[in-house]
Parts: structure tokens; C-alpha cells; sequence
């Protein structure tokens, strides 16, 4: 145990799905009936596994195949709430305090859900947990850009007509490259939530960073670690004040970079810009948030104090009301006197 490890962390980019342990995956296949598919697990069984050919195309196809995979064993409401229960009691043990993962309408239905439902079981999950450790919490209703215009706009009514008062904000998620973005911005404006984000500047470069910027109003972004390519997008990522949430580990097992001395993340936050972190799918990519802040620690020299200032822009920039932003920065604060 060192300091970082009780240091209060937050978790800006995380699915919700992506967070299924290896473990679980197993008791819910075992208890729906499911058969777990070939070659889901690495030989320990401990990690999920899918086949490299060196290429980022093929690492994200093959995680893309892992996931659905995995996930497929979620029945019902039971299972939305385990898989969310298990995630949050994880984090708040790293010291994560608060988290936002990202929902997708679309997994509740695999799993047999309305929406309305897979929030429900979701809250239950989480209110479960936030009582037992203080973890706090809001949601990000998220389209699937591969998936097309019309279902995120589907995605986008059904989170209108079932407002809930934790799900906060409306993002996209997906192949960055499929669609453009402006096909997305009639989803962002049905669904009117208060707060928006996006995936962008992963899979493509800095026009994609731009779109999502000009043309859906975003000022944080799902990565944008690509944005370091273009010298004149920095700049005016810098005048907006722009959030990238940062997560390594995906980055690299997903090849968007081959090394920790090859990603921008120390670029990132010594050019000024407001850096929070993110473990994305962090079972897939066998991480945590406790992991990503221990990464930044130890492969990008992070200081405490600047852990500390990553979890402050955090809170500072999170899709919550200002009592709980308050509350949760006091948090920050309390730890660092
Ligand atoms: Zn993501």
C-alpha cells in the first residue's frame, strides 16, 4: 500500500459493461445456462483473451468480439445490477469516489430489459453500493455510432421519455470512423440532457476531434488523445478549456499507441490541459481506475499533488449538480491537508 492507493479517485470514463470480471461472466453463465464460448479466457482464466495480429484494426475487432461475447451472458435485471454493484464496490475499494459509466439502452435490451428497467436495476446496484462504501454516481446515456443515425436517435427518445435523475448527460460511443458526426446531432438534441460528452480522437484524428466539437457542442471528450498530432487543434482544445478523458490502458492494448513513453498524457497535462482519467473497459483491458491513477504515478511521474489535481478537474468537470460537486471536491481537499 502507498499513498496512492487511498489517494480519492475518479473514474470519468468507464462502461459499464466493460467492467465484467472474468469471474462473473462465469456464475452468470453458469446460473442463465449459457455456454461461455471458446477462447473468451487467456489459460489462467483470469484475463479475457481475444487474438492479436499486431494491428490496431485487429485488436479492436477482436476486443469488439470479446465484449459481446462476455456480455451475453447478462439476463435480465438481476444481472444489470450484480455487474453494477461488483463495479462500484471494486472502485470505492482503490478509493474511487465518484464514477460515471456509460449506459447503453442497447445492452439492456440483449439482456431482455426495457430501459426503464435497466436503470432500475442499475440505481439498485449502485445504491447498494454508495450506501455500503460512499461511492457516488452519474450515468451517461450513450448511442452507438456504428449503429447508425436512426438507432441513436431511438436511444436518444427513449432516454428523453424516461428521464431519470441520475442519468445526466448524452454521449457516443463506437467506430469513430462510421457515419459523420453531424448525422448524431438530432440524438444529442432529443435526448436534452443537461451535459454532453463524446468519443473522439481514439480511432481518428483531429477532425473528428473538431466535429465533435463544432458540431455537437462537446468540451469533453471520450480520449482525444490524437489531438497531440495537430499542433493548431491543441491551441484551441487549450481555449476551451477542453477535458480529455485519458485512459492508458485501452489505449494501449488497443494499439493506439505502442508504449507508455509514445502516449500524451504528460504532454496532455504539462500544456495546461484539464486531464481526468478513465478505465474505460477496464476488465478487458486488465485495469482499474486504481491501476490507471498507479500508471500515471509510475510510468508519466505524477506526483500526488497532481494525482490530486486530476481528480479536482474531475469533480470540477463531472455531470452532476453543484451540492454534489461541493461535497465531493471537500473530499479532494480533506485528503490533501
Ligand atoms: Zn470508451
Amino acid at each position: 500500500m502507498n499513498d496512492i492507493s487511498k489517494l480519492p479517485k475518479v473514474d470519468l470514463h468507464i462502461h459499464l459493461e466493460g467492467s465484467i470480471t472474468p469471474a462473473m461472466v462465469r456464475k452468470l453463465a453458469d446460473k442463465n445456462g449459457i455456454e461461455i464460448p471458446d477462447g473468451l479466457f487467456d489459460a489462467s482464466g483470469e484475463n479475457f483473451h481475444w487474438p492479436d495480429d499486431g494491428t490496431a484494426a485487429g485488436a479492436l475487432k477482436g476486443f469488439v468480439e470479446a465484449y459481446d461475447k462476455a456480455t451475453s451472458v447478462m439476463r435480465g435485471a438481476e444481472d444489470f445490477e450484480a455487474v453494477t454493484y461488483d463495479y462500484f464496490a471494486r472502485s470505492a475499494a482503490e478509493g474511487c469516489i465518484y464514477a460515471e459509466p456509460i449506459i447503453s439502452a442497447e445492452h439492456g435490451a440483449m439482456a431482455g430489459l426495457t430501459y426503464a428497467e435497466m436503470m432500475a436495476a442499475i440505481t439498485a446496484g449502485y445504491e447498494r453500493a454508495k450506501a455500503e462504501t460512499g461511492i457516488e454516481a452519474r450515468f451517461i446515456a450513450t448511442c452507438v455510432r456504428h449503429y447508425g443515425p436512426a438507432a441513436a436517435i431511438h436511444v436518444a427518445e427513449i432516454t428523453r421519455d424516461n428521464p431519470h435523475p441520475l442519468v445526466t448527460a448524452f454521449g457516443m460511443a463506437g467506430d469513430e470512423n462510421a457515419h459523420s458526426v453531424a448525422d448524431f446531432k438530432a440524438a444529442y438534441d432529443i435526448a436534452a440532457l443537461p451535459y454532453r460528452n463524446a468519443h473522439a480522437g481514439e480511432a481518428a484524428g483531429a477532425e473528428s476531434i473538431r466535429a465533435a466539437r463544432e458540431l455537437l457542442g462537446v468540451r469533453r471528450f471520450g480520449h482525444m488523445v490524437r489531438a497531440i498530432e495537430d499542433a493548431a487543434l491543441m491551441q484551441e482544445q487549450l481555449k476551451i478549456n477542453a477535458v480529455p478523458e485519458v485512459c492508458v490502458s485501452s489505449n494501449l492494448c488497443l494499439k493506439v499507441y505502442p508504449d507508455y513513453a509514445s502516449h500524451p498524457l504528460r504532454k496532455f497535462f504539462d500544456a495546461g490541459l484539464k486531464v481526468t482519467l478513465g478505465s474505460d473497459d477496464p476488465t478487458f483491458f486488465g485495469t482499474s481506475i486504481g491501476r490507471e491513477y498507479q500508471i500515471a504515478h509510475a510510468h508519466f511521474g505524477f506526483t500526488v499533488a497532481e494525482l490530486l489535481q486530476i481528480s479536482r478537474n474531475a469533480i470540477e468537470e463531472a455531470f452532476c449538480d453543484t451540492e454534489t460537486r461541493t461535497r465531493l471536491l471537500r473530499r479532494i481537499d480533506a485528503y490533501s491537508v
